[in-house]
């Protein structure tokens, strides 16, 4: 009798770790079936049926990511990361420890080092994240505070986050939220970004007097506005 079609192709995996078959679906690597050593194969079509409405769902969600997205090549650790906005450029190495982590650390001038778990991805893109905000908080904070005693503008707090639509917000409250990405970019549009959050410290919109306002403390502003719009193609993968 001939086999009956697969109900989903997948990448099948034995892990000496996995107690269950686990089913994962990633935007680019599809359906992942992960199963304990000694596992019989024969019982995954049944299972697959079985989970089939979760499986189709999960794909869907995917496909339609990766159709906003675009095609991404797979994950890959950044040979060197340049930050602009810091005129700094690091090399980077990778060194695998167990750890239920992965984490970045200097390594002497210009090298990072990151090490655990850097084989895996979702652990790897979180510990480049987190040194990437401890990087915004040591040079743009200091930098944000020297910009705000020269306009005499003063903010309450400073946080920054990693969004992917805005390089900037204030809030009524006074604080204003930066992107941490903005070290991508170049001193001067990172500048720019500074002085139009802080200038909503005085004028909460964007009204002739607040573009006056920007225009008497950062004169490029015009074309440093629009520059910013492309800026989300300086911002590299392992940061999207
Ligand atoms: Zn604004």
């Amino acid at each position: 009798m001939p086999q009956s079609k697969a109900l989903f192709e997948y990448r099948l995996r034995e892990s000496a770790r996995a107690r269950h078959v686990r089913l994962r679906v990633t935007p680019h690597g599809g359906l992942e079936v992960v199963v304990p050593r000694g596992y019989n194969p024969a019982r995954l079509p049944g299972l697959l049926e079985q989970k089939q409405a979760w499986i189709r769902a999960a794909l869907e969600r995917t496909e339609a990511e990766r159709r906003q997205h675009g095609p991404e090549p797979a994950w890959k650790l950044p040979d060197a990361i340049q930050l602009p906005a810091l005129g700094r450029i690091w090399l980077v190495t990778a060194q695998e420890a167990e750890a239920p982590w992965a984490a970045v650390r200097e390594a002497g001038p210009g090298r990072l080092l990151l090490h655990g778990r850097i084989n895996d991805e979702q652990a790897s893109r979180a510990a480049l994240a987190r040194w990437l905000v401890r990087q915004a908080h040591a040079h743009l904070a200091p930098r944000l505070a020297e910009l705000s005693g020269q306009l005499g503008l003063a903010f309450r707090r400073v946080s920054f986050k990693r969004q992917r639509t805005r390089w900037g917000s204030c809030s009524h409250h006074k604080s204003i939220s930066l992107n941490a990405k903005l070290l991508f970019l170049d001193p001067a549009l990172v500048r720019y970004v500074m002085v139009h959050e802080l200038c909503h410290l005085a004028e909460m919109n964007h009204s002739p007097r607040f573009w006056s306002l920007v225009q008497k403390h950062h004169a490029d502003f015009r074309a440093h506005d629009r520059e910013l719009r492309k800026g989300w193609k300086s911002v590299p993968r392992w940061a999207d």
